[in-house]
């Protein structure tokens, strides 16, 4: 145990921290790290303030990436603090298996009025990965219901990130980080991302890409099709937002070959994109929403599924149960902060402020495009990636190790250094990706435009090395 009057003297510190990090060395299992080499010497963030976090040895890191997506509301909001203490102090927990609890329900009814058309249903979750598999196994049962028992696959695009149960991490489209459990669910389809800067050569134009869906629809037989999993912008692979009129065609489609479009707006919700929901920004209806992260700005962990009332309707008035759910689901503290967050959003329009915003953030990144390294700037929002290449005009790319050495080897550890917390990621082509939270203005852009161009100028000097 750390004892806090170490806080008093720098040499007690800076024990502590060598304990703290050794600790983490020996017993923390980091998500998707490598064990035993990843903690130590990584910062350990120990608090936030607005976009602002702090290592424990003091050190302040611009939070380029809110968290991970999640931290709408910025860091150190006392009201989200206060509304989690009310609640444990009034009802620490109650399941909402058979009973409810007023949060719960309060919740429920606001994100259905938020919510685009009918999505009148909420089922929480704990989070992302749980709602995405709801999704999944709430399709399979409605059709079962409905007399359509052979719908059982789902659609999905290549590497995209759905999540790590069994259910979602089989809709994720990313190959690496499926391989170690296969076998997998079977009946996940994959279709082509909507990559416009890298379109393939055989696509006349960019129409192709929900057109793949309906073929992947026709060729597996429609009558076999539960869904269709897509993001309004895909995170992994680097934001790729989708061409003007996609989800209208893919909205068409599913209509067509009776197919349920699953908006999974685990990132996109809750102002990323400008609006309360990405589908809103992007004029589509789904059929169901899957949503987590910024439903609480993280303060509290909390997923949920919104749904339409259309597919409720086996459910209703029958003996009939939705077979599935989570202990801490809807946990009354996480339903609490959530409300609370959502009277954040009204008071301060944190998307209102994202729209204001948007076109500010764009150009500051937009701004890096004379640097022969950065390839394409893409997203929308409060959601950008930005591809680095190696070379601009044939949009070469790095071989996979060159990636490796420009992202893990380099571009990680100089933009920390440099104060700036964002994503590295190398799923598909290396790009950078920035997700501030949402209270992020000018002054913050500034300082995100300031740290790329500085490592980004030094990664083309350490790329010329190799
Ligand atoms: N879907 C999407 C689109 C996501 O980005 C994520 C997480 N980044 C998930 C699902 C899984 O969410 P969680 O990590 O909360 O399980």
């Amino acid at each position: 145990m750390l004892n806090p009057s170490y806080r008093e003297g720098d040499s007690m510190i800076s024990t502590a921290n060598t304990e703290l990090a050794a600790q983490a060395d020996r017993h923390l299992w980091g998500h998707f790290s490598s064990l035993g080499r990843s903690i130590d010497g990584m910062p350990i963030i120990e608090r936030g303030e607005g976009c602002y976090v702090w290592d424990n040895k003091g050190n302040r890191f611009l939070d380029g990436l809110a968290g991970l997506y999640t931290t709408q509301a910025g860091y150190g909001r006392v009201e989200l603090a206060k509304a989690a203490g009310a609640q444990a102090e009034t009802l620490g927990f109650f399941p909402i298996w058979t009973y409810a609890h007023p949060k719960a329900v309060e919740l429920a009814a606001r994100l259905a009025s938020l919510a685009p058309g009918d999505l009148n249903r909420v089922f929480f979750t704990s989070g992302g990965s749980e709602a995405v598999e709801s999704a999944w196994k709430l399709a399979r049962q409605y059709f079962k219901l409905m007399g359509q028992p052979l719908r059982t696959k789902v659609i999905s695009r290549d590497l995209s990130y759905h999540g790590t149960s069994m259910g979602a991490l089989s809709i994720t489209g990313l190959a690496a980080v499926k391989g170690p459990f296969e076998p997998l669910v079977p009946g996940a389809i994959k279709v082509p991302n909507t990559n416009s800067y890298r379109m393939p050569s055989w696509a006349t134009d960019e129409s192709y890409f929900a057109e793949e869906i309906e073929q992947a629809i026709l060729r597996e037989g429609p009558e076999t099709i539960a869904a269709v999993f897509l993001e309004p912008v895909q995170n992994a692979g680097g934001c790729f937002t989708p061409p003007d009129g996609y989800f209208q065609r893919v909205r068409e489609i599913c209509d067509t070959h009776g197919v349920l479009l699953v908006s999974d707006e685990v990132i996109c919700a809750y102002g990323r994109l400008g609006e309360m929901f990405g589908s809103q920004r992007l004029g589509y209806q789904p059929d169901i929403i899957t949503s987590a992260k910024g439903l609480t700005s993280g303060y509290a962990p909390l997923g949920a599924m919104l749904v339409s009332d259309r597919l409720a309707e086996p459910f209703l008035d029958t003996d009939e149960q939705f077979l599935h759910g989570y202990t801490f689901a809807g946990h009354p503290v996480s339903c609490a902060v959530a409300l609370a967050n959502l009277d954040l959003f009204e008071a301060e329009d944190l998307p209102g402020r994202v729209r204001a915003n948007e076109d500010a953030f764009r150009a500051s990144l937009d701004d890096l495009a004379d640097l022969a390294i950065v390839g394409d700037v893409r997203g929308m929002g409060y959601f950008y990636g930005i591809e680095l290449v190696k070379n601009k005009e044939t949009k070469e790319t790095f071989s996979y190790d060159e990636a490796h050495h420009l992202l893990r080897g380099f571009l990680s550890h100089r933009m920390s250094e440099l104060g700036l917390l964002c994503r590295a990621d190398s799923r598909g082509e290396p790009v950078i990706q920035l997700a501030p939270p949402l209270i992020a203005g000018p002054e913050e852009f500034d300082v995100i435009n300031g740290v790329l161009r500085q490592a980004f100028t030094e990664a083309m000097a350490e790329m010329a090395k190799l």
